[in-house]
Order: C-alpha cells, then structure tokens, then sequence
C-alpha cells in the first residue's frame, strides 16, 4: 500500500504523553501514513504539549513554533494538556484537546480537504467539564510503541486538586481504562516482543477510583498484566503515599515481575509546605510507606519530585526537604522549581523570590546527583538483568530493574538482542551509571 504521507512525532511531558504519542502514531499508521524522525520529510507534525510546569509550556510553545517555521508546508497539529489549556491563538493548523485525541487523523484529512478546496477550517475542542463524572477516552490499543519498554496508560485524570498543580483542569476528573483493553493490549505488546511495560496513568493509585473500587483494583490490574506470557517486568509510574496499603504492598511483592523501583511522589519534605500544597500525606505516612516498600522490596531505588520555591517556601522549610531527602533514603529526586500555574489556588498565595528557588534547585539537583551515585556504586559487585536498549559499538545499553543506567559488555563479541533482557554483573559504576559484563 503507497504511503498517504509521512509524520513526524516530538513529545513533551510525562509518561502519559509518551503513550498517547504512540497511540496516535498507531492510529495513523494503521491509516496508511508513515512515522518519520526526520521533521524535513514530515507532510504532518505532531506536537504533543505539556503545561505541568510554566517550562514545559513555554518549550511546548517553542516546539510549535519551530515546526511551523522550519516545516511551512506541514500540517501542524498541536495535542496534549498546554493544548487544551491554551487561552490564545496557538501556533498549529489544528489543536486537539484531551478529549478528542482519537479523531487525529480524521481532523487532520479534514484539514488537508478544506485547505485544498481553501475553505476556513475550524479548530476546537471541549475543555473537560470537572463538575461531572468523566469516561475514560480510549485511543484503542497499541500494537507496537517505539523503543525497548513500552508505556501502557490505565487510567486519566486526577480529583486531588493539590493547589499548584494544573492537571486536573486540563486532563478532568479519574477516568480508568477497562481491565480486557488493558489485558488485551498486554497481550499484544508481548506478541511484538515487549518484555517491560510501564504501568502510567495521571493518578495511577487512583484506578478505579471512578467505579467506586480501591487500590485492590490497581494490584488486580498488575496481575493481569503479569499472566501475559512474554511479560518479564512491570514498573509502575508515580504513586500517590496515601493510597498505598500494606495488602496493595504485599499484594505487588507476591506478582514476582515487579521492578524494584518505586516513584513515590513527595513533592516537600516540610510538612507545612505539603499542607498548604494540599497532599495527602505528610512526612510520617510517606516514611511508613517507604519502610513497608522497603519491607516488600529491600534493594528498591527509590525516586520522587519534589517542588522547590513553593509559596512562602522559608528556608527552614526547605531545609527540612533536603533532611528527609536523606533521612529517607531517597536515592534520585526531579526537582521542579514551582511556577504558577494559572488558575490554581497557589498562584494566589506569596511567591517565594526567583533567585531564591534557583538556587534551592541547584542545591537539591547537587543532592540528587550525589545519591543517584551512590545507589548506582552500590550495586557494584551484585547480579542484575538489564534490559538492552541500544547498541554501540563495543558495548550496549540498557536499564536494570532498579532503574539503573547499565553500560553492558558482552563476552568475545557475543550478539545481544535489542529488546531481551540478559543476567548481569555489576563491575564498576560511572557516575549514575554501572559498567556491567553479561553473565
Ligand atoms: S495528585 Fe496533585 S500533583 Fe498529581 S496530578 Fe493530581 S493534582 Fe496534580
């Protein structure tokens, strides 16, 4: 079949966007279009914008940009949350909110008939209406994502409404997925030879939520998509403190293809700062959560965002962060230097100085590098299966299940297989990184 035209794909943002990329990219591809990496031989260009922080809005903006620039003949097509929150003209040919994502290549063939015809085109999208109760928008299932571990979406939306944070109104209220398409897309990724797959969601603990079930429902889905033959690790996006139990923690231990590796979001280690940010939790509950992780799983590397500069951030406050940083053992932190998002109710509340949160960021990023280290020398001399990424030419990549970077040297030039996951021993490390031979 002759190609309708090539797209090109760029993703910002988180796990969610990386996996609805690849479900659009699907729907075109099973359309009769081509994915391309090369922007110049583009027909379409797919941005798929995030707005989590005033960066990430900016770069989304930028990318769009870009495109339209250097690419004046393609249709731009701008998707994902800073689409649907953008208030003004957006630099795109069409932009799709979170709703109508699955009409893509419809949109796009619309657009592509109108222009030829030189017809207006319309461009809209229904914002998520946060009073109701909404259903979960399926882009059907993925067959075959790029890369080596495959990102599978089981639910959307948050109800948390942390007072910072923008989702919520761009993504709408816990919607989740149902338990055969999420079966069934397993089942298709182990058949194209995916043997990781990286459970992500908006609010992952939340699944369910929306149906009236509990976690139990999440560790339900785990299980399902650990009976898929082929399936050799699970990992699991970021979870919320306050909704893991210890049936859910024993539950995960018990499945056997859970990776070790947990995002347990902290946001502050203050726990006035987590009050006026509205979590859930505070420092007490998230240290019980990581002892009965740590219980279940005692070589767990452990990550978490944390926020610096949140409003009215005092330096007491943010010492406390950087103390339970270490006191719980935190081995990889993202930092985020808050911005305001509009509409939220911390944009309302006394803004920490933007020198100050430059700096508190570096601080805490020199903190995450120096712990990310020692994890990583800290398996020097251990057994690990690293799953093989890329290829050069003396060595391969990968991660292990910790989520360790791993510079893999087979024995005599044996051939790895992109995609199978090999025994390993940890020989040295390289900053975040460890020098492994195969087994
Ligand atoms: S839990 Fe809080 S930070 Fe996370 S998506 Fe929901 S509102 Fe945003």
């Amino acid at each position: 079949m002759s190609s309708k035209g090539k797209v090109y794909f760029h993703t910002l943002g988180c796990r969610v966007n990386q996996y609805e990329t690849d479900a659009a990219r699907e729907l075109f591809i099973s359309s009769g279009y081509q994915s391309t990496t090369d922007v110049f031989e583009a027909d379409i260009c797919v941005i798929n914008t995030c707005t989590v922080t005033g960066e990430a809005d900016r770069k989304s903006r930028q990318s769009l940009r870009s495109v339209a620039r250097y690419k004046p003949d393609a249709v731009v097509v701008a998707m994902g949350c800073a689409s649907e929150m953008a208030d003004g003209v957006v630099d795109a040919d069409i932009v799709l909110g979170t709703r109508d994502k699955k009409d893509i290549v419809k949109r796009v063939e619309e657009f592509i008939l109108t222009r030829e015809k030189d017809l207006k085109h319309s461009s809209s999208h229904s914002r998520p209406e946060l009073t109701k109760k909404d259903e979960y928008h399926d882009f059907g299932t993925i067959i075959s994502p790029e890369g080596s571990r495959a990102f599978m979406k089981i639910q959307d939306g948050c109800n948390n409404f942390c007072t910072f944070c923008i989702i919520p109104f761009a993504r709408g209220r816990i919607a989740s997925r149902s338990r055969e398409n999420i079966v069934e897309e397993a089942r298709n990724l182990a058949a194209s030879g995916f043997k990781e797959i990286i459970v992500s969601g908006i609010e992952v603990c939340s699944y369910g939520a929306d149906r009236g079930e509990g976690i139990e429902s999440l560790l339900a889905v785990l299980n399902d998509i650990a009976s898929v033959e082929g399936i050799e690790r699970i990992r699991l996006g970021s979870l919320e403190p306050s909704s893991l139990t210890p049936y859910f923690i024993d539950g995960m231990g018990k499945i056997g293809k859970m990776c070790p590796h947990f995002h347990l979001s902290l946001q502050s280690g203050s726990d006035t700062v987590l009050k006026r940010m509205n979590r859930k939790y505070d420092t007490a509950l998230y240290m019980e959560k990581v002892k009965l992780l740590r219980g279940q799983f005692p070589t767990m590397k452990l990550t978490t965002d944390i926020i610096v500069g949140f409003p009215g951030e005092t330096d007491e406050e943010f010492n406390e962060t950087l103390e339970f940083v270490e006191k719980c053992g935190i081995d990889k932190v993202h930092v985020f230097p808050y911005s305001i998002r509009k509409g939220t109710k911390a944009a309302g509340m006394i803004q920490v100085d933007g020198l100050v949160k430059k700096q508190r960021g570096e601080i805490l990023r020199n903190l995450s590098e120096d712990r990310e280290c020692m994890y990583a020398k800290s398996l020097v001399g251990k057994v690990r299966e690293v799953l093989i990424e890329a290829k050069y030419e003396e060595h391969y990549s990968g991660y292990t299940e910790d989520y360790v970077q791993a510079i893999v040297y087979p024995e005599d030039g044996e051939e790895l297989n992109i995609g199978s996951v090999v025994k390993v021993i940890a020989e040295d490390s390289m900053y975040a990184a460890v020098i492994c031979k195969v087994l």
